[in-house]
């Protein structure tokens, strides 16, 4: 006897044609149309679930129903590029309760940054980083370890080793790799390793003491200010260092024209360069900084008109590869300081879809499903994950989304213990209704319709 979980009168994301799905442990038994008048989920319940552990043919014994009430069914959604704060920083975040703001997001996967305290840069810390998240965590977690010791730029760090504990990736994320001969060798290294480089770019000697973009805003308030210069000469450079050495390197919350003009170069040139942003970058500019706000203060900042413009401008001509929240939880008492004082970074990730549907979906800059295969599939195929369908024995890694759904962000109500967003008081399109990792209903939002166990006759009957 098989207990399943059937999801009815959902609408397939690319589609938006009805379409339902079953399955059983942690793995998707059948999708389709009509899957219980049709005989197709007796039938493949009887085949048993083709990953799930120790199938049992015969009869389903117990159906857990979840109506969807016509919201779209999508693979979990990915995000490559968060902070969640342990080790040593469990003041700002945890493992815990940064998975539980990604279920709420509709995120089944996340990536994690190594810059916490200690920096995870041994085997041992990466193996920490699975085993707390393996036990307090709401989606599946894959760390991304540092690619210099204690992310300082002098030594390397054992990138095989890291990748054997099971490191996604390599970065030292938070701050750049200042060295161009050190990076050189890392992307050389990592290339032997077979994972990527996640350059977080950033010249220090532009950047200087600034805290926000360099413009009239920053002239206005007598805040140092930081060109895009900062970022784009080292996409360049590192593009370079890519055609050199026939490494991979994968350029973090790209903010400004010149790195995806850069970018852009380095695809046509064909070489092993990807590149993400974030939803800030496409919905706000610099004058959200309006007389101070820390809670706009980020790294790389937000820019100028004409730089958002050329974000949305390379999220359609398809230079950028995946989105990312760069998810960075502070706590209020330190960004409750001036603004030069402040620690840079917003929390993202129960913000990230609404701000997609809401900003890049609406005005029509791309269509929907486009917008959501940038949080699933894209990420999957950047950094290598296992691809998640909606077909038999994928993983039961799920999102219903209601795309119609208004809704105000209340940062006091989300999951995460951190409320830096500039986005609070901000009217968004599209909501999570439930998301399911691994088998598992890991977010529940509050309207979703109360599930009822059903036997399989007595579904039968009432589709009859
Ligand atoms: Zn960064």
């Amino acid at each position: 006897m098989t207990a399943v979980s059937l999801i009815r009168n959902a609408r397939h994301w690319r589609t938006g044609r009805p379409f339902e799905l079953a399955f059983a442990g942690d793995t998707i038994l059948a999708a389709g149309t009509d899957l219980v008048a049709s005989g197709a989920l007796a039938r493949a319940a009887a085949a048993g679930a083709p990953a799930a552990a120790d199938p049992l043919p015969g009869a389903i014994d117990v159906i857990d129903v979840i109506d969807a009430g016509g919201a779209l069914l999508a693979p979990g959604l990915v995000d490559p590029h968060v902070h969640l704060r342990q080790p040593g920083q469990s003041g700002k975040e945890t493992i815990a309760s940064g998975t539980r703001a990604a279920a709420a997001g509709g995120f089944t996967s996340v990536l994690c940054m190594p810059n916490t305290d200690p920096v995870v840069d041994t085997p041992a810390w990466v193996e920490w980083v699975l085993a707390r998240a393996r036990e307090a965590g709401r989606c599946r977690v894959h760390p991304i370890a540092a690619l210099t010791l204690g992310q300082r730029g002098g030594q390397l760090a054992e990138l095989v080793a890291l990748r054997e504990a099971g490191a996604a990736a390599f970065s030292d994320d938070g701050r750049p790799v200042e060295s161009a001969g050190m990076m050189r060798r890392a992307l050389e290294y990592a290339a032997f390793a077979g994972l990527p480089i996640v350059c977080h770019e950033e010249d220090m000697t532009l950047r200087g003491d600034g805290q926000m973009n360099e413009g009239p805003v920053a002239t206005r308030l007598g805040i140092p200010g930081i060109p895009s210069a900062a970022e784009s000469v080292m996409v360049r450079r590192d593009v370079e260092l890519v055609e050199l050495t026939g490494g991979r390197a994968h350029f973090a919350h790209l903010s400004c024209a010149e790195s995806l003009a850069a970018l852009r170069d380095g695809k046509r040139r064909g070489l092993a360069v990807t590149g993400e942003t974030c939803p800030h970058y496409w919905t706000l500019t610099d004058a959200a900084v309006g007389e101070g706000d820390t809670n706009a203060k980020m790294n790389p900042p937000l820019r100028s008109e004409y730089h958002r413009r050329a974000v949305i401008e390379a999220i359609a001509d398809g230079t950028i590869d995946c989105f990312a929240t760069d998810h960075a939880p502070h706590r209020a008492i330190d960004k409750d300081r001036p603004f030069d004082q402040a620690p840079f970074g917003i929390v993202g990730l129960e913000t990230a879809l609404a701000l997609t549907l809401t900003h890049l979906v609406e005005p029509g800059h791309i269509d929907r499903a486009r917008a959501i295969e940038l949080w699933t599939e894209a990420p999957r195929r950047v950094f290598g994950l296992p691809p998640a369908e909606l077909a038999p024995g994928f993983p039961a890694d799920l999102v219903l989304i209601r795309p119609e759904a208004e809704w105000t962000v209340a940062p006091e109500q989300f999951h995460s213990k951190a409320r830096n967003t500039p986005f609070a008081g901000f009217r968004l399109k599209g909501a999570v209704l439930a998301t399911i990792c691994a088998g598992r209903v890991t977010h529940a939002h509050p309207d979703l319709a109360p599930r009822g166990h059903r036997s399989a006759a007595a579904l039968v009957e009432a589709a009859g």
